[in-house]
Parts: C-alpha cells; sequence; structure tokens
C-alpha cells in the first residue's frame, strides 16, 4: 500500500498521496515496534517509550494529511483539530519521558481522544459548510469512526487482542482510506474548488491591475491643476486625430490659446489668484465646446491647445473668436479681467505635411496674435486648400 501511494504521488504531483504515503509509514513504525514490545513483552521495550515517540510523529503525519485530504472550508475546524493532535502529542511526549504506571491504556486513550477531536470538527465542518456531505469527508468519518469504535470493543472485551485488533482495523482503515483518495481524485471535486478558487483569485487580483492601470493612465494624463488633459495627453490624441484625419480625407484643426499678460498676474495677486485664473480660463474654453471629438488640454504654462475634428476653416475661426471672447467676459473677484491671443488653423492631412510642422504653423500664427496686439484670434492661411501653391511653413 505505501508503495502504491508513493507511485501514484509520482503520478498525480498531489502532495495529499505523499502525506498518505507517509501516514502508512509511520503507522507501520507504532505498529511494528509495537508488536516487537508484544512479542518480547520481557525486552527494553516494555515501558512503551518507542511506541510513544512514534505515536507522537504518527499523530503530526497524521494532521498534516487530514489537512490535505479534506481541504477544510471552516478555518475553526482546521484550528480545533489542530490543537486537538497538539495536544496529543504533548501527550505522547511526556509519555515517552516518563511513562504512566499503565503506558499502553494511557496512550491508547490519548489517541482514541484525539481521533474523537478530530471527527466531531470533521462532522460540524460538513454540517455548517453547505449541509452537502462530501463523499470524501464521508469515507474519512467512516473509517476513522470504525477504528476507534474497535479499538475500545477491543480494549473493553479482549484487551490481549488489542494489538491485533488495532492492526486490523487500522488496515481496513487504510484500504477504505485508499479508495477515499481515489474517489477524490476521479471527481476531482476538491482538486476543482482549489483550482477555480486560484482562478477566482489570479482573475480579481487581474482586475484590481486593470483598474490600477486604468487609473494611472487617466491621472499620468490629467492635468492636476485645471483637471483638463495634459500635454502627454495632447501629444496621444493629436497623432489619433491627425492619423484619422488622414486615413479619412478628413480634416483636423487647432487652436493655440495663451493668456496675455500672465506673468504680471501672478506678479500683482499671487500664484494663488493666478491658478485660480487657469482653472477659469480652462473652464471658459471647455464651455465653448459642443462637439464630443472637440478636446482642449494644457499645452504648458498658461497655454491650451485645442484638437477639433472635421471642422472647416471658418468653424475653427468661429470657435477661436468665440473662445477669445468666453475669456474676456471673465470677472474676477479681484477685479481684474484677462485675455487671451490664439493663433488656429485646420487641415486635411496629407502626406507632405507633418502634424509636427501643421502644429508649428499654428504656433507661429499665434506668435503673430501676440506681435500685432494680443488680444486676437490669427488663422494660419487656408493651409487645407492652397497648399499645394505654397511652400510649407509660410503663413497667411
Ligand atoms: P505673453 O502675453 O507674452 O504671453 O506674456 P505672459 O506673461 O503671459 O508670458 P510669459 O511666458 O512671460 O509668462 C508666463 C507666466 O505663466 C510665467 C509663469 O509664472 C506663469 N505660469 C506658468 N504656469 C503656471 C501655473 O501653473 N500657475 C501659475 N500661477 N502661473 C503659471
Ligand atoms: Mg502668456
Ligand atoms: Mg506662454
Amino acid at each position: 500500500m505505501l508503495i502504491y501511494n508513493l507511485v501514484v504521488a509520482c503520478f498525480v504531483r498531489d502532495t495529499v498521496y505523499l502525506w498518505y504515503s507517509l501516514l502508512i509509514f509511520s503507522s507501520i513504525m507504532v505498529y511494528g515496534w509495537w508488536g516487537v514490545d508484544q512479542a518480547l513483552a520481557t525486552s527494553v521495550f516494555t515501558d512503551n517509550t518507542e511506541v510513544a515517540v512514534f505515536a507522537a510523529i504518527f499523530l503530526t503525519v497524521k494532521q498534516r494529511f487530514l489537512e490535505w485530504y479534506l481541504n477544510l472550508e471552516k478555518p475553526i475546524a482546521s484550528k480545533v483539530i489542530s490543537v486537538g493532535y497538539a495536544l496529543g502529542v504533548v501527550m505522547m511526549v511526556m509519555i515517552a519521558v516518563s511513562p504512566p504506571a499503565d503506558t499502553l491504556a494511557f496512550l491508547l486513550w490519548t489517541c482514541l481522544a484525539v481521533l474523537l477531536i478530530d471527527l466531531g470538527a470533521v462532522a460540524a465542518n460538513e454540517l455548517v459548510t453547505d449541509g452537502e456531505w462530501r463523499t470524501v469527508a464521508l469515507v474519512y468519518i467512516g473509517c476513522v469512526g470504525t477504528f476507534a469504535a474497535f479499538k475500545m470493543l477491543a480494549f473493553f472485551y479482549a484487551p490481549e487482542r488489542l494489538l491485533l485488533a488495532s492492526l486490523l482495523a487500522w488496515l481496513l482503515c487504510l484500504a477504505a482510506l485508499t479508495v477515499g483518495m481515489g474517489l477524490k481524485m476521479e471527481l476531482g471535486g476538491v482538486i476543482e474548488r482549489s483550482w477555480s478558487q486560484k482562478y477566482y483569485k489570479v482573475r480579481s487580483q487581474l482586475e484590481d491591475m486593470l483598474r490600477q492601470n486604468t487609473r494611472l493612465r487617466r491621472e499620468s494624463h490629467t492635468d492636476g491643476l485645471t483637471k483638463i488633459g495634459n500635454r502627454a495627453h495632447f501629444e496621444l490624441s493629436y497623432r489619433v486625430e491627425w492619423d484619422r484625419a488622414f486615413r479619412e480625407r478628413l480634416s483636423i484643426a487647432l487652436l493655440l490659446v495663451d493668456i496675455d499678460h500672465f506673468k504680471r498676474i501672478n506678479d500683482r495677486y499671487g500664484h494663488v489668484v493666478g491658478d485660480e485664473c487657469l482653472v477659469a480660463v480652462a473652464l471658459a474654453i471647455r464651455g465653448c465646446l459642443h462637439r464630443a471629438s472637440d478636446r482642449v488640454m494644457r499645452y504648458g504654462g498658461e497655454e491650451f491647445v485645442v484638437i477639433l475634428g472635421g471642422s472647416s476653416s471658418e468653424g475653427v475661426e468661429l470657435i477661436g473668436d468665440r473662445i477669445r471672447a468666453a475669456v474676456k467676459s471673465l470677472e474676477f473677484p479681484e477685479g481684474f479681467r484677462i485675455t487671451v491671443s490664439v493663433g488656429g488653423a485646420s487641415i486635411v492631412p496629407r502626406a507632405d505635411v507633418t502634424g509636427q510642422e501643421f502644429l508649428e504653423m499654428v504656433d507661429q500664427a499665434l506668435y503673430r496674435a501676440k506681435n500685432e496686439g494680443r488680444d486676437r484670434l490669427v488663422m494660419a492661411g487656408a493651409v487645407d486648400q492652397a497648399w499645394d501653391n505654397k511652400p510649407t511653413g509660410v503663413l497667411y
């Protein structure tokens, strides 16, 4: 049986078989030594010290086997069992250190007490989990219950045959447990449950990671002050929108909005007011955008960039001017007003113009708006219609 279980352990690679093999081995030691003890009743073994030591090892192994075999669902049940076995082991060690007068009876009763605690905890666990008795648990209770009953009967009615009765009962018990483990493997109940638990655990970890990833990505693309997209967000969106417009031969437009003389606001009213000003401008710009595809992002410092999809040059001009007017109409509690300069352009992307070149053109339009006196919108010419006739980088 030992060899059979070791072979099975190698094939199925399940720890329960290893513990089971160890259990068989430790029981061979207990019964073997006990047998030798009885055979040589007058020998040095009569104090049963070795049997107590082997019984202590046996109980420890049996507890580990039980944990793997039953996979108890209630932690309290496995705690009760652990405590029962730990007490049993302590008793065995005590017997080994200073054997009481009737060692054998003491040893037997301690083992029985541990088995009864173990049976009670297993039965309670089965009752309170989902009320359905698992086959493996029934086999276990049947085996160990029969073994305990056999031992008690032999002790009371035929004490001289106690060793033989115990050995026979234990062999029966082991055979039935081997069948129980076969059932456990074949039905796969416990294994399946433990795999599905592992699966759910991994899945929930993965979901957590995905959620965290989404949050981090959102945070890394959001401007902390104004809560609109930041420069990184712009660069990504601009690349995507540019490629899409190129593929679908649609127009794309950009507006660069820069607050005029913002440094003065900071110098005069402080950075806190400056920050509030930036938030108000971001909101005002957002309020001027009505299409879902239109987006405003903070390009840097006191400069904002707006991407408009599918807008004609006139449409861009209209929105650019609306933004300029909206910011100008803002009234700040400190009693000042601000203006913005806006550079804009729209284009149907072509192979001979890069997105970066187009952005530079819009930037130059903004530069011109600043030079021409601020508080105005300058369009970078109808580059989308007349690109053919104009060398790159020339503004209108
Ligand atoms: P111009 O009309 O030429 O654009 O003048 P300006 O003063 O707006 O431009 P300049 O580039 O000289 O100064 C920009 C200022 O914007 C300087 C900097 O302190 C301020 N600034 C940039 N980022 C922030 C910010 O996050 N909060 C605040 N309060 N100020 C900022
Ligand atoms: Mg400025
Ligand atoms: Mg600036």
